[in-house]
């Protein structure tokens, strides 16, 4: 293989840590050639050489347990492969809960888990303290036990897989900076370096803290930021040996695990500090930084008495490196949104060498088939927002987000740092009657009202919040009279031009040739069939569509779109998010009140289901839609922003007649659920398809040109057999709290887990979704004739499954 500096290349990936030789690598596996290599100074410089090493699978999220599940597996066999020793000791690893809560959480956590094969198995105190008898154990309330979890040396594990790599064929250049990202219309084409430009037909950004700074480069938003990240080596302790299980003691913020003899005490501080805000030496190359130990001091002290003996030990190594987290504290990976053929693997939080086998085995299939071998939304790229890429709200952020993974996750839990970045014209007049906010997209959003005297704020736990009787009371106003909620955040764009018509056409399953004024519900929907999109698309007039779709998805929505317009195609999409306010105004009594205050006719005649209207309300006209995302009859209200206020007055003022209550986000997703209406992202996404969501009634099988994804779903359809298909499940005992992600049994054996889950008031039992799986077909029988349980914590929990939904199953409320 040439040495010689290329000049071309199939693929040049940024970055010699652990990610970057990883992509490599996994590029190299699947027969990939010309692969080239570029790092600034030498393999593993940046980060990789001083991790921990930790290997642990217990993840947040499915998609992560198995990037590290898969890490674990691949860094076993990868010294045998390569002939590179990676350090690599299976010593297993113990989780302390000291808290009830904590415990509760591990118990749900851990049973997840095994959903995804991680075998591990709940264990006493005294068992933790033969494992560990150095230990001080006494106020441990659960602990878990991961017996295949361990660790690695990270610089001889990047090492292995860039050796791998070469093996394969990979080109590596150290001492190579890359200065500038080359495009051409939309697609990238190459980089430019201090030592010759190299044209490319990807480039992927591995950059590590870096990767915010190559993004700009190429204008490609990559929100994360380097903290300072702390852990500490003792002198020598009698007793200490090498296959002592790691130990993770989050009530203590902390981690502890050998080395040669020794204990290393890792930090994950509640309240950490950003570093690096002036910009990353232009030198830094296996440095540590400036450490602030009286800012640690007391987390130090904190994290010791786990171990009390290192009280009694010096310390031999005080460490600071910095490490790069993002504002959700997930993966930025991915295609760029913005910019063709280029890819983003950075901001691993923490967690790059323990997921970065894994990482790298998705990126190259992402690359190589233009589609990720799993759903990874809670880590794709496409989720991250360009208003994110601001110095004051990452530094801001961060503070929180270093230390959330070692925090309590309970259900509903708020960011507290970097909030208000987007309020709604109504903020102040939400804020007056009790709103109690959370945040979406940067959007702070009334998720429940409190009650006079009671405050606005969270009482976090597993089981009943402080707000369970207001969401019970706001649900039961929706069902019984009229709720009134504020849903502004949501995105929203105009698709506009004569095209228009046969862009959505081919973009969205469902048929957009109809009339003007007509309401269609709609999935978008990738090659594979899967399911990129939900949502409603009205027709405005001959050429103009409104597309509707849940705040979070803003980005990846406006790409899809754009990202269909052929070239000669007259057809533009504009973000109107923030130009209109949404009042969604549902129940019974929703006519009676918006004929009070319309100028126009609202009966069921004039205004049928699934139609858009402009009316007057005061001196005001809006967009009003008849459509529903809680079963009830409803009218979601366009207003432009200039128009919300007196309209909003009005409603309130004239809402009292008719019982109108506001409603926050929770009382929306207690609605839906019972409806079993699904959410994207949670119930749908695009690794399921919209026959196995019981959405193929939303697809146009035979409009003209199809649309994309048909073919894949016409050969699931005729296959004539679906493996697995979305079930809503009620329990039977009114008592437990169901979230999402609880394991399903059908007749005794693990089935699946739980998409979306919500408490039905209506139903009286906590409602969930989830996916039903057989090999061998899941007919209607299949799912009905089962006998289901959900386990929560250790306990399972009887349920009954539904394939029509478990609420008004006609549609008969909303058609009224
Ligand atoms: C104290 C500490 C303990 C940790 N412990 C653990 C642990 O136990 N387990 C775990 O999983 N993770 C741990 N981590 C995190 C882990 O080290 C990182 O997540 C991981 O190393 C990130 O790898 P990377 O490849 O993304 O970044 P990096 O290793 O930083 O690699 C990025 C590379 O890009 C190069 N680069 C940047 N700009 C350019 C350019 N313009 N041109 C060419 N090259 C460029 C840089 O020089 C650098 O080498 C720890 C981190 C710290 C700080």
């Amino acid at each position: 293989m040439s040495n010689q500096f290329p000049t071309t290349a199939r693929v040049v990936i940024i970055g010699g840590g652990v990610i970057g030789s990883s992509i490599a690598y996994h590029l190299a596996q699947l027969g990939w050639k010309d692969i080239v290599l570029l790092e600034r100074k030498q393999l593993t410089c940046g980060t990789t050489w001083h991790a921990a090493g930790l290997l642990t699978t217990l993840r947040d999220t499915e998609a992560q347990t198995k990037l590290a599940k898969y890490t674990q597996d691949l860094y076993r066999r990868l010294e045998t492969e390569t002939g590179q020793a990676t350090g690599i000791i299976n010593c297993g690893s113990i989780q302390l809960a000291m808290t009830d809560d904590k415990a509760h959480e591990m118990r749900r956590g851990c049973a997840m888990a095994r959903c995804f094969g991680v075998e591990n198995r709940e264990i006493s105190p005294a068992e933790v303290k033969e494992m560990w008898p150095l230990a001080d154990v006494s106020n441990v309330q659960a602990a878990f036990h991961f017996p295949h979890d361990g660790r690695v040396n990270p610089a001889d594990v990047a090492q292995a897989l860039a050796r791998g790599a070469r093996m394969g064929g990979a080109r590596i250049f150290e001492q190579t900076k890359v200065l500038g990202i080359e495009q051409r219309n939309g697609q990238v084409t190459g980089v430019r370096t201090d030592r010759g430009d190299i044209q490319a037909e990807f480039v992927v950004n591995c950059a590590g803290m870096w990767a915010r700074e190559v993004g700009r480069m190429a204008g490609v938003n990559v929100p994360l930021q380097a903290c300072e990240h702390y852990y500490l080596i003792s002198e020598a302790i009698e007793g200490v040996h090498k296959m002592l299980p790691i130990l993770r003691d989050p009530g203590n913020s902390a981690y502890i695990r050998e080395e040669a003899g020794k204990i290393m005490l890792g930090f994950f501080e509640p309240v950490a500090k950003p570093w690096g805000m002036d910009g990353i030496p232009e030198d830094f190359c296996f440095n540590d930084i400036q450490a602030d130990w009286d800012r640690m001091m007391p987390y130090m002290e904190k994290a010791m008495q786990r171990v009390p003996t290192l009280m009694d030990h010096g310390i031999k190594l005080f460490f600071c490196g910095p490490e790069s987290f993002t504002p959700d504290h997930n993966y930025l990976m991915g295609p760029a949104p913005s910019l063709k053929n280029f890819f983003v693997a950075a901001g691993m939080n923490s967690l790059g060498i323990l997921s970065g086998g894994g990482v790298g085995m998705v990126m190259a299939r992402w690359i190589a088939e233009g589609q990720a071998p799993m759903d990874m939304w809670s880590v794709d790229l496409r989720r991250a927002h360009r208003w994110q890429d601001n110095d004051l709200y990452l530094k801001d952020r961060m503070v929180e987000s270093l230390g959330i993974g070692y925090q309590d996750h309970w259900p509903f839990r708020q960011w507290t740092t970097a909030r208000g970045v987007k309020k709604s014209i109504l903020h102040d007049r939400l804020a007056a009657v009790g709103a109690c906010f959370g945040e979406s997209a940067g959007w702070e959003r009334p998720n429940w009202y409190a009650k006079p005297g009671q405050k606005p704020e969270y009482e976090y736990s597993w089981g009943r919040q402080n707000w369970f009787d207001n969401n019970a009371e706001e649900h039961r106003a929706v069902r019984e009279a009229v709720g009134v909620f504020e849903q502004t955040s949501f995105s929203k764009f105009l698709v506009q031009g004569r095209d228009a018509e046969r862009v959505l056409n081919r973009t969205a399953t469902a048929n957009m040739s109809v009339p003007v004024g007509r309401i269609v519900y709609t999935q978008f929907l990738n090659e594979h069939g899967g399911i990129e999109a939900d949502l409603t698309v009205t027709r405005l007039a001959e050429d103009r569509y409104l597309v509707v779709a849940a705040a979070f998805t803003h980005e990846h929505i406006e790409h899809l779109i754009n990202k269909r317009i052929p070239a000669d195609a007259c057809c533009v999409v504009t973000d109107v998010s923030g130009s209109w306010s949404m009042l969604n105004v549902q129940g019974p009594n929703s006519r009676a009140l918006l004929q009070k205050l319309a100028q126009d006719d609202m009966s069921n005649e004039a205004f049928p289901f699934g139609r858009a209207r402009e009316i007057r309300i005061g001196y005001q006209t809006l967009l009003a839609l008849r459509l529903t995302y809680v079963g009830e009859l409803g009218w979601e209200l366009y207003v432009p922003t200039a128009f919300t206020l007196p309209v909003y007055d009005a409603l309130v003022e004239a809402g009292a007649e008719f019982g109108l209550r506001h409603c926050g986000y929770h009382t929306l997703n207690s609605l839906r659920i019972e409806k079993a209406y699904r959410e994207w992202a949670h119930d749908i996404g695009p690794h399921d398809t919209p026959l196995e969501a019981g959405l193929g009634f939303a697809c146009a099988w035979d409009k003209p040109g199809g649309f994309v994804g048909r073919d894949a779903l016409l050969r699931q359809r005729d296959a004539g057999r679906l493996e697995r298909r979305l079930v809503q499940f009620v329990l039977e005992n009114p008592e437990p709290l169901l979230y999402h992600d609880e394991p399903i049994y059908r007749d005794g054996v693990m089935n699946g887990y739980t998409t979306s889950a919500m408490y039905g008031h209506t139903l009286g039992a906590a409602v969930a979704m989830g996916y039903v799986t057989n090999e061998g077909g899941v007919s209607d029988d299949y799912i009905l004739e089962g006998r289901y349980e959900i386990e929560i914590g250790n306990e399972r929990h009887a349920a009954r499954a539904s394939i029509a939904p478990l609420y008004d199953p006609k549609s008969a409320r909303i058609r009224a």
